[in-house]
């Protein structure tokens, strides 16, 4: 006699998800949708498989996280940073560029070993990952180690190297490093699951010159990928293009070939308005670092401009040297404030624009593409806001809530690809004490 089965698996019937976050108020950086009040989001495989105001049915999952009280949004994307010069934090402050630079910090980083880069990178991390960054842009030496981090963390990173050694003995020599930079993307492109892509780095036009940057761009034509820039950051640079060149920065960068492949230029504060049709006919991508750029008083970006062309700009800390921290809300808020004093007009740089710039712009820019906006298919990269606190009440619009009421240490839980790598601001796999206690101990040996 057969025995008919009366019992159904409810694994087959149900869709089972890696985590639901539910009852959470969704900023999702979709224009079709920006905002859902009392949603939910599901991620599966490391996507997301929807985000709606209402549990879609026979839904079940591994992981719920209930998210009253809470504000889901992109994570943060910090398009320009050199996150080891945590490392020379309140060191060298008040001022110029390039005293600064000469005189202060090449002469500690000629001292740095792999094992600092590490261990400032880490630092950096874990200060960017409290503050809700899921992705950076990183450009700095001993980039194994950078990569080494980014890998062992479970952040996103644009990671790059240069093609180009500066220094032999104290002097500048420019010796061709391209081999090392092609290996660089070889070994890590596309590595730690994705989540690292590597660009090719020009520091700048005025520590390259018309060889190696012909050479620079020759490199990443080849290995088909982008190139991360300082660009017009200062007068100086300005005048030294001219001087050496001939030209400005971003016609030299347009003659040898470097505007070619995706640029991420960060600063560019002092372009003529001709560099700026070059740089969106060209279709780069700016990183704006109002802090760094103000406190070296390097200048003003002209953003409302860029973002008027059609220009991709995202935002950027820059290195902890310059900034002092990697605190993107500070970023957000001040990108949104200073455009509107500068040119008197409130309607400038609106909060929505802003929050855009630090998540979506900024994941194209890095070549994440699917990451930067919460909808189906895109993948998992989320924080939780915790706004059950006074300089949230009353709960009006959201989008300005994060850009000009939140602070970084509202920030509760960081996902990355589906999977929690901070949570109740507890991280999974960072060693925060470890990384504290190894960075005291390297920095009396390089600023004592
Ligand atoms: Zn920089």
């Amino acid at each position: 006699m057969v025995v008919p089965n009366l019992y159904i698996d409810i694994g087959d019937i149900m869709s089972k998800l890696d985590l639901l976050i539910r009852n959470v108020d969704i900023v999702t950086m979709d224009d079709a949708r920006m905002v859902i009040k009392g949603g939910y989001i599901g991620m599966q495989g490391g996507k997301i498989s929807f985000a709606s105001d209402s549990l879609p049915e026979n839904i079940d999952s591994k992981n719920v996280i209930d998210g009253k009280g809470k504000i889901a949004m992109p994570g943060l994307v910090n398009a320009h940073s050199h996150s080891a010069m945590t490392l020379m934090r309140n060191y060298a402050d008040d001022i110029a560029l390039e005293t600064w630079l000469f005189d202060n910090i090449f002469p500690i980083e000629a001292k740095l070993t792999e094992k600092d880069v590490y261990w400032g990178t880490m630092l950096g991390i874990a200060e960017m990952v409290k503050s809700g960054v899921v992705a950076f842009a990183d450009m700095y030496m001993f980039m194994e180690e950078v990569a080494r981090a980014v890998t062992e963390t479970g952040v996103k990173a644009n990671i790059c190297k240069s093609p180009v050694q500066f220094f032999e003995g104290g002097e500048l020599k420019r010796l061709d490093k391209s081999q090392g930079a092609i290996d660089y993307y070889n070994r890590y492109h596309n590595s730690a699951d994705g989540r690292i892509k590597v660009f090719v780095e020009i520091h700048s036009t005025y520590m390259f010159n018309e060889k190696t940057l012909e050479n620079a761009a020759t490199i990443a034509k080849q290995l088909n990928t982008g190139i991360h820039i300082h660009l017009l950051e200062t007068v100086t640079e300005v005048e030294s293009s001219k001087r050496d060149y001939g030209m400005t920065s971003v016609e030299i960068c347009k003659k040898t070939g470097v505007l070619d492949v995706p640029i991420l230029a960060a600063h560019c504060v002092h372009l003529t308005d001709s560099d700026l049709e070059i740089m969106k006919a060209m279709g780069c991508s700016i990183a704006h670092n109002p802090t760094s750029n103000l406190k070296l008083g390097s200048g003003i970006a002209r953003v409302p401009k860029m973002l008027e062309m059609g220009i991709n700009v995202c935002l950027g800390t820059d290195g902890a040297a310059s900034n002092n921290n990697l605190n993107m809300f500070e970023e957000m808020n001040l990108a949104a404030l200073i455009h509107k004093g500068i040119a008197m007009d409130p309607q400038l740089m609106s909060a929505k624009t802003v929050l855009k710039m630090a998540t979506c712009n900024g994941a194209r820019a890095l070549g994440f593409d699917d990451s930067g906006v919460i909808k189906e298919g895109m993948k998992g990269d989320i924080i939780l806001i915790d706004t059950d606190k006074p300089h949230f009440y009353p709960k009006n619009n959201p989008v300005s809530a994060i850009v000009y009421s939140a602070q970084a240490a509202d920030v509760d839980t960081v996902i990355v690809d589906g999977k929690i790598i901070m949570q109740d601001r507890i991280f999974k796999n960072i060693d925060e004490e470890r990384i504290k206690y190894e960075v005291d101990s390297l920095s009396s040996r390089l600023l004592g």
